[in-house]
């Protein structure tokens, strides 16, 4: 969760002249160096995204192909595919392993050594191997299948676990290192690599000893394209340490799959690069969903343990490590979200800890400073992964007996629906009252079925080793009445957490903690779009089957002779439309949210539905208008390009600098702006083609930058108004449930309102004043969050003051932004002279 140094530190960072702060009395909450960075990162509003085209995920219900590991002993060697030689790999400057020259490493490894087996557990964004390295002693069959029996043991009978003496006796502690997921940060993949080796190749007793005991597994690289590329996304453009909750990229889903293979009892998320060595635990606000107490009285021991193995190192730069826990203020470096690899794999029973190494080389870094000190650097960056991935090993094999009754104990807990434990002040040195958060776990959440909606969450769950079950009978609960097939999640289970924590509300936190580092606000039950009911004490009395995918929802639901209409309700309703409208069927629109589909289509429209989980029913009688598939310009940030293009649309990525040199607005019927274009930085030529678009086409804006590009392309009369920068979360409004990131209201008058926040918006998340009386949510309450209208131009625009596309997370809000695309997309395409 390598925080970007922002102006003055990374400058002095650059310039090798930053000292970091020396040792002082712990839990001083004025001592963390002020490496926070408010906002989502510049290149969000910034920086028009330009790709790629490839990598289109399925937003529709049990599409999801998963990872899970063979039923063979070990070794499981697997000669690993060899890509071409590629000399522009950022690695190399480095004196680091470029991608190409992992596979050749791993499999001269497991040709020399029966203890290393290597996998290919996915594929990134751009398509390159992601590999899981094991390294353990050799294995039969028959004692992977008992390593596996017990693996299950623990978590599907955690009390049967903790009285099998074979099993406390023989079961091999797991460890996993996640290595390189900011493509710029890489040094975890170099340091793991000799963590390998180092292991493969010894011989003594010692080694040998602590590999019967241990599997060791190691995601070698779970960013190639970025490391490649020398940047911290993927190739989608998507932060992989902020999707481990959503799931939309490859790379955390395979890092999802890995750990719910391996159950680890301790993680490593390897980053960088913060100064000083950073090793969590973190500060408060911890996640309330955790087992706190099993994970911190580890969590910090293994911290220390590998703080004083970097101080063995004897590099001038490595003599102490920041622990955010100890060392710095509530907020400043927190574990509340489930977006990071470590806090993820807590709810999965792992000791996790984000390790940050020291010494800048990426960025400004990579460019400006001479090639010695930046091998330089990374040599000591190297030298301080391998001493925290040798630390953890150590660590878990020294308390392997303590750290398997924990996680045994952790799923216990789930299982017995026990309420969390009171952690007392001191506990482990320097847990205080600001360290406490809770929660209490309803007694089952219930998700009627037959919408996609409800079907991808469903999927999603059970993804996730969460345990869904399906009702076999109608049943009541709670006053209402259900449906047979209705999901059933009960709370009783063993990764309650996690099932938690994607079905609760979340909580407003603005009072807790000063600031946040990342998101405070998310929530699938919410903002995914599926109703989700919560039973706060009552199980409901039906017999209940697991489910191991959700059934299907699609239905053609009308008479032969009928029009057939979908309702714009979902991301999938939106796929089924822009699929159809591609395919020629000649759609027509009832208002603004429903499609009509000609009876005469009928068998394209079965097709749809089976397709995309989508419901057809009879259209309604009335006038309808022609449908015309939309044409986007787009400039917006990567994450917005991802989710227009799962939804099916046609999108051509455009910036500033994109007109500037002739763009060619052809067959372009709507515009959107969120990022990297501005209206002022045109040049002539680039601003009369723009204006005449505008005079015909349709504009959809998001956030700041929409809103400056409508004020000065004169486009809707509405005032933006800009809230906390930082501030985000679920709020509600006038049409439910909404996120906001940086948060926009609209003020005056010429536009219709087409939503607004609520009264009190904030549901869950961050959200304070800027200055007293401005920019908070008492200020946002009751205004526009998104307006319409009629351009003084001639087109429709709608504006977003929400972030309702943001991250791919929000999937229930996708469709939103859908229907004013086609709200705004003039009926007819005007032929550009
Ligand atoms: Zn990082």
């Amino acid at each position: 969760m390598s925080r970007p140094l922002t102006g003055f530190c990374a400058a002095l960072l650059a310039a090798g002249l930053l000292v970091t702060p020396a040792a002082a009395a712990p839990a001083d909450p004025g001592r963390a160096p002020a490496t926070r960075d408010p906002g989502n990162g510049p290149e969000r509003n910034e920086v028009a995204a330009a790709g790629p085209e490839n990598a289109v995920q399925a937003l529709t219900a049990g599409a999801e192909r998963r990872w899970t590991p063979p039923q063979r002993g070990y070794p499981r060697q697997t000669r690993l595919r060899e890509y071409p030689e590629n000399p522009a790999d950022r690695s190399i400057k480095l004196g680091l392993v470029p991608y190409h020259g992992i596979a050749p490493r791993l499999n001269a490894l497991q040709a020399a050594s029966d203890r290393v087996s290597a996998e290919v557990v996915g594929q990134s964004a751009l398509g390159r191997d992601l590999y899981l390295v094991t390294v353990t002693a050799p294995e039969s069959a028959a004692e992977t299948r008992r390593q596996d029996r017990w693996r299950a043991r623990i978590e599907d009978d955690p009390r049967a676990a903790a009285r099998d003496r074979a099993l406390r006796r023989g079961y091999k502690a797991p460890v996993w290192i996640n290595a390189n997921i900011h493509g710029d940060e890489w040094e975890g993949t170099d340091g793991a690599l000799r963590v390998i080796e180092r292991l493969a190749t010894a011989t003594d007793p010692a080694t040998a000893a602590l590999l019967r005991r241990t599997r060791v597994y190691i995601t070698v690289t779970n960013n190639p394209d970025g490391r490649i590329a020398g940047q911290r996304p993927n190739g989608n453009g998507f932060d992989v340490n902020r999707d481990h909750a959503t799931s939309s990229q490859p790379e955390s889903r395979a890092v999802r799959d890995v750990v719910i293979a391996t159950q680890p009892f301790v993680m490593l998320d390897e980053h960088g690069y913060t100064g000083t060595t950073l090793l969590e635990p973190a500060t408060a606000p911890h996640g309330q969903n955790y087992e706190y107490d099993l994970y911190i009285r580890h969590a910090l021991p293994n911290a220390l343990g590998m703080e004083a193995a970097i101080q063995r190192l004897g590099h001038p730069e490595t003599t102490r490590a920041d622990i955010p826990f100890r060392d710095y203020a509530p907020g400043d470096w927190d574990d509340w979200p489930p977006i990071f690899t470590p806090m993820y794999a807590m709810y999965h029973g792992a000791v996790g800890h984000t390790v940050e190494i020291p010494l800048q080389v990426n960025r400004a870094a990579y460019d400006t400073l001479p090639v010695a000190e930046l091998q330089r650097r990374a040599r000591v960056n190297t030298d301080v992964a391998d001493a925290t991935i040798t630390a953890a090993i150590t660590y878990t094999d020294t308390h392997r007996a303590a750290l398997l009754a924990d996680q045994i104990e952790q799923f216990r807990r789930g299982w017995a629906g026990e309420p969390q434990r009171h952690i007392p002040d001191g506990y482990v040195e320097g847990f205080g009252p600001e360290d406490r958060y809770s929660t209490e776990f309803p007694r089952a959440y219930v998700i009627p079925a037959g919408t996609p909606a409800a079907a991808r969450l469903v999927d999603h769950l059970v993804a996730h080793d969460v345990r869904v079950t399906a009702a076999r009978r109608p049943f009541a609960l709670n006053g209402r009445r259900y449906a047979a097939g209705t999901y059933v999640v009960d709370m009783h289970q063993p990764k309650r957490g996690l099932a938690n924590v994607m079905l609760e509300a979340g909580r407003d936190i603005s009072e807790l903690v000063p600031q946040m580092y990342d998101i405070s606000g998310w929530s699938h039950r919410l903002l995914w779009g599926a109703d989700v009911h919560i039973s706060r004490r009552a199980l409901p009395r039906v017999p209940l089957t697991p489910v191991a995918v959700a059934a299907p929802t699609g239905a053609v639901d009308a008479p032969r002779r009928a029009d057939l209409a979908l309702r714009l309700r979902d991301g999938a309703d939106v796929r089924a439309v822009n699929h159809l409208a591609a395919a020629g069927v000649p759609l027509r629109r009832s208002g603004e949210r429903t499609v009509v589909v000609p009876r005469a289509h009928r068998r394209a429209a079965a097709d749809a539905a089976g397709r995309f989980g989508v419901r057809f029913t009879a259209a309604p009688r009335g006038a309808t208008t022609p449908f015309t598939a939309p044409v986007l310009a787009a400039a917006v940030s990567a994450d917005e390009l991802f989710v227009l293009r799962e939804l099916g649309f046609d999108v051509r990525p455009v910036s500033t600098a994109v007109l500037n040199a002739g763009f060619d607005w052809t067959g372009v019927t709507t515009l959107m702006v969120s990022s990297g274009l501005s209206y002022a930085g045109l040049n002539p030529a680039a601003k009369a083609a723009l204006d005449a678009f505008l005079a015909r086409g349709g504009v959809v804006t998001r956030g700041a930058t929409g809103a400056t590009f409508n004020t000065a392309a004169a486009l809707l009369p509405a005032t933006a108004v800009r809230g906390r920068a930082d501030a985000n979360g679920v709020v509600r409004t006038s049409r439910g449930p909404s996120f906001v990131y940086s948060p926009i209201w609209f003020t005056g008058t010429g536009f219709t309102v087409v939503e607004r926040y609520g009264a009190d918006p904030l549901i869950a998340g961050h959200w304070r004043e800027d200055t007293p009386g401005a920019g908070g949510p008492a200020q946002a309450a009751n205004q526009a969050s998104v307006v319409s209208g009629v351009t003084t131009r001639g087109g429709r625009a709608v504006l977003y003051g929400t972030e309702p596309l943001f991250r791919a997370h929000p999937k229930g809000l996708f469709a939103d932004v859908a229907a004013s695309i086609y709200a705004v997309t003039p009926a007819t395409v005007a032929v550009t002279p």
